[in-house]
């Protein structure tokens, strides 16, 4: 890898090393993933301070090193999603956005347009477009990331693409209702859940303002794609986990939502 003196970058984590320093990973849209060595970050007049803070996108400028430490030097055109940074829950989705982009792909693998995708969707929650649905889109479509390519086009024994659908594992992709028998051992998942999978798999963010979902309906498809997740990818992400819990005491602490769809 060529040395970049400079490029985008969202904040993926950062760990305090030593006393004043910080051990800083960058998703840059240069460089990939890059871990930056930060020198006197605790100083309080640091200007890198908060563009070091999570959610956040700066123009970051240092040393970077195809391996190793790379050393961060400075920042402009600094960003912050300041509603992720504030609200407990579109921190946990946004969290988890940045974990699986963290695991997705390799340290240093030039991604644009993985980073593309990811700063949109932390965008969108920060302008407040619906979290869990971008979250939902999110996950669906970084799959092939992780090397996962399933069919949600068509049923995969007669490509029929309207009714009601299912999935199965047996054939990687969606099956229509005639053809269930085909599968026995199939995710039996609610169809509306399949119906908005089958959407987000191809929906692109411009789009996400004409989805409207009932809790309900939320809760099927947050189910289905964790059955997804747990048989095509396998991550257990402690990010992911505080969102399970979240659910359990989010109907105490949220507003209730209006009814809509
Ligand atoms: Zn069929």
């Amino acid at each position: 890898m060529a040395q970049v003196s400079e490029s985008k970058g969202l904040i993926l984590f950062s760990r305090d090393y030593k006393e004043k320093d910080k051990l800083v990973k960058i998703f840059t849209e240069s460089a990939g993933k890059v871990m930056f060595f930060v020198k006197g970050i605790h100083r309080p007049n640091n200007p890198l301070r908060t563009a070091v803070m999570p959610f956040t996108e700066a123009v970051y400028i240092g040393n970077f090193k195809a391996d190793g430490l790379s050393f961060l030097n400075s920042a402009k055109a600094v960003e912050p999603f300041r509603k992720l940074q504030e609200d407990i829950f579109l921190n946990a989705y946004g969290s988890y956005i940045l974990g699986l982009a963290d695991a997705a792909i390799d340290d240093h693998v030039y991604d644009p347009a993985l980073y593309g995708f990811t700063k949109e969707a932390l965008s969108l929650m920060n302008e407040g477009q619906d979290g869990e649905t971008i979250l939902n889109i999110y996950e669906l479509q970084i799959m092939q990331r992780f090397g996962v390519a399933l069919n949600w086009k068509a049923c995969s024994v007669c490509g029929k693409t309207t009714g009601a659908f299912d999935f199965s594992s047996n054939y990687h992709g969606v099956l229509c209702q005639e053809h269930w028998p085909m599968d026995e051992r199939r995710y039996h998942a609610d169809p509306r859940a399949v119906h908005f999978l089958r959407m987000f798999a191809a929906i692109s963010y411009d789009q996400i303002s004409k989805v409207q979902l009932k809790p309900e309906t939320k809760q099927a498809i947050r189910q289905t794609i964790d059955q997804l997740y747990e048989e095509y990818i396998g991550l257990h992400l402690k990010s992911k986990r505080f969102i399970d819990q979240m659910g359990e005491w989010q109907g105490i602490l949220k507003p209730k939502e209006d009814q809509k769809e």
